[in-house]
């Protein structure tokens, strides 16, 4: 059967073309048949927004900074390291840590959608789930990081890692220089989920 779009009775012409928009309608029609709860909903955002964000992420890799053996458990079996540290939960099941040196530096896209692992950053950034993030990040990586500001030291290789609904990537940025004396909160204040994405330097 052909797939005709233009049909005014086809329920696709009744979606409004904002994406937003479509959300609230779905929730509302969701809510009003009662499958769904606006404040649980709600409650769930909030949490990955503001008390998750990026702050679990950040955590680790000031672990991953400071304890050689965590670091190389991290690179090892980052599901298991950061479940040790009571990070875990949906969108990050499999992990997967990768390490930005002076030779080569890491960067995340979900070229599908948006995935990411919530559990250590939260909720994505828009630009994240951006069509331009998404195709030029694999396209012209380089260029894409000029437009974030970073600039790479000479010779420094990059590395595109495209999550998947099954692996989702945490950059561990390269430790700053002179931060050998401050403790576990202060390393990780210094720590941005930009950094953790791979489009910031620390
Ligand atoms: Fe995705």
């Amino acid at each position: 059967m052909p797939h005709d779009h233009s049909d005014p009775d086809h329920p696709h012409s009744l979606l409004p073309p904002d994406p937003a928009l479509r959300v609230k309608a779905l929730e509302t029609l969701l809510a009003a048949k009662g499958l769904i709860d606006p404040a649980a909903l709600d409650a769930i955002i909030d949490t990955y927004q503001h008390k998750i964000g990026p702050r679990n992420g950040a955590a680790v890799v000031a672990r991953a900074w400071a304890e050689p053996d965590f670091r190389d458990w991290l690179l090892r079996d980052a599901t298991a390291a950061v479940s040790a540290m009571g990070f875990y939960g949906r969108q990050g099941e499999h992990m997967v840590a990768v390490e930005n040196t002076h030779a080569v530096h890491n960067m995340v896209v979900c070229t599908l959608c948006s995935c990411y692992p919530w559990p250590l950053l939260g909720i994505p950034p828009a630009w994240y789930k951006s069509d331009a993030y998404r195709a030029r990040a694999v396209r012209e990586p380089r260029a894409v990081l000029a437009d974030f500001g970073v600039v790479l030291p000479e010779g420094c290789a990059v590395r595109v890692w495209d999550s998947t609904a099954e692996v989702r990537y945490l950059v561990i940025p390269d430790r700053p220089a002179g931060t050998e004396g401050l403790d576990a909160e202060a390393m990780a204040a210094l720590v941005t989920r930009d950094g953790m994405i791979g489009t910031a330097l620390l």
